[in-house]
């Protein structure tokens, strides 16, 4: 081996992901999140993010960060166990567990960090976890720290995890959790939850659910999940983002009082990594506040769910086994996804092809991710423009 050609290997996989339709096309943007963006300076329908209820520029919380910046600053400057954490930070927790109907809540960076900071505090490699097949990649990734056995349970499927917890032989553990997404963030399906509850109440399993994708979503005025299925008091750990339906970013686990405690203790990224910044902070508390005012978001959230996936089956496209705003077009192979994306892109539609590894190989689609923020009109171009794609590129 010789210096020169030590990174040879980046440039060979590079090149593979490019032949393979797999390599990722980051695009720039100019404008702010919105149903419209401005993207290497033309004006394209936004339908690739996260912003469910249109909060990412919304007046309320730029002006609340705005205030917060003004009070606060901007940096938190170190950890908050070393250097203290603001009030406001402690007021978002407050906020979180009250709309959630929950004991205490902690907030992260972000959700990927929330779950690699709660699954190892709660598991080590005395323990066992059970964990969909299917469960997003910081769940995965917070497992895997954990050192904990792993045994995954067949996607959505409660009556395999009762088969695997039984051909496991509980006694060789000290613990249990069962983990799992609420809604699958590339299917846009909902974990069983209240059958998942059964299962852990049976066995005395700590259970957790990631709600990434249901707050703001489910549940009455969007609290997610659990509220969804009637189960408060009933999920150990609701782990959530504040990158999504809240507009903003950051993360956050609700539960449990001890948990809570316990993160605050042995929580890494908490005790190891800065905080959320003020305006940030500021921003989720007055996402709160919207979301407790009115429910009129999720309502027109829902309404334009469902007439966009009304008309994409009369399209005669392959949705899949979604039942929330998160709306995969599956294609199949990945260079036919890119290719569709491209040329959706090319009608002024923003709508990212996902491949593998984020979906498995021979899955590959568009994922559209439908917004409050769209007007009829704008849902009205897109499937136009995707009609118009479907049948050049022969997928009808
Ligand atoms: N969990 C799920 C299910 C997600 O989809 C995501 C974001 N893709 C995360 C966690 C991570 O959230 P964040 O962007 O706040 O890190």
């Amino acid at each position: 081996m010789t210096k020169t050609n030590k990174l040879s290997w980046i440039r060979e996989a590079l090149t593979t992901l490019e032949e393979n339709g797999l390599r990722t096309n980051i695009r720039t943007l100019n404008s702010a999140q919105g149903a419209w963006l401005t993207v290497d300076g033309r004006k394209v329908l936004n339908f690739c993010s996260n912003n469910y209820l249109g909060l990412a520029n919304h007046p309320a919380l730029v002006q609340a960060a705005h205030d917060a910046l003004d009070k606060y600053g901007i940096g938190p400057a170190a950890v908050r166990t070393i250097a203290g954490t603001m009030d406001l930070h402690l007021k978002l927790e407050r906020r979180v567990a009250e709309f959630k109907g929950v004991e205490a809540a902690i907030t992260f960076q972000s959700g990927f960090n929330a779950n690699l900071a709660t699954i190892p505090a709660l598991v080590d490699n005395k323990d066992i976890i059970y964990s969909d097949e299917l469960n997003h990649a910081s769940i995965i990734d917070g497992c895997r720290l954990s050192r904990a056995t792993i045994c995954r349970y067949t996607h959505r499927d409660p009556d395999d995890l009762r088969r695997r917890i039984d051909d496991n032989c509980a006694e060789n553990y000290r613990r249990a959790l069962i983990v799992t997404d609420g809604v699958f963030s590339m299917d846009g399906d909902v974990a069983p939850l209240d059958e998942l509850f059964a299962v852990a109440d049976e066995h005395g399993y700590l259970l957790m659910v990631d709600d990434a994708h249901g707050e703001g979503v489910l549940g009455n005025n969007g609290r997610g999940i659990v509220d969804h299925f009637g189960l408060h008091g009933k999920v150990d750990i609701e782990v959530g983002t504040f990158s999504k339906a809240f507009g903003v970013v950051g993360g956050v686990v609700a539960g449990r009082q001890e948990i809570v405690d316990w993160l605050r203790q042995r929580g890494r990224p908490f005790l190891f990594s800065s905080a959320m910044t003020a305006p940030d902070v500021a921003a989720c508390i007055a996402a709160i506040d919207l979301l407790e005012e009115s429910g009129e978001l999720v309502e027109r959230l829902w309404e334009n769910t469902e007439l966009f996936k009304r008309e994409l089956k009369i399209i005669g496209l392959d949705t899949g086994v979604s039942t929330t705003p998160i709306t995969p077009i599956l294609l199949g192979e990945a260079p036919l996804a890119q290719q569709f994306s491209q040329a959706l892109y090319e009608e002024g539609v923003f709508a990212t092809a996902i491949g593998f590894p984020t979906v498995p190989r021979g899955k590959a689609r568009i994922r559209v991710m439908i917004s409050a923020a769209h007007e009829k009109d704008d849902l009205e171009f897109g499937l136009t423009a995707i009609e118009r794609v479907a049948r050049k590129l022969g997928v009808i």
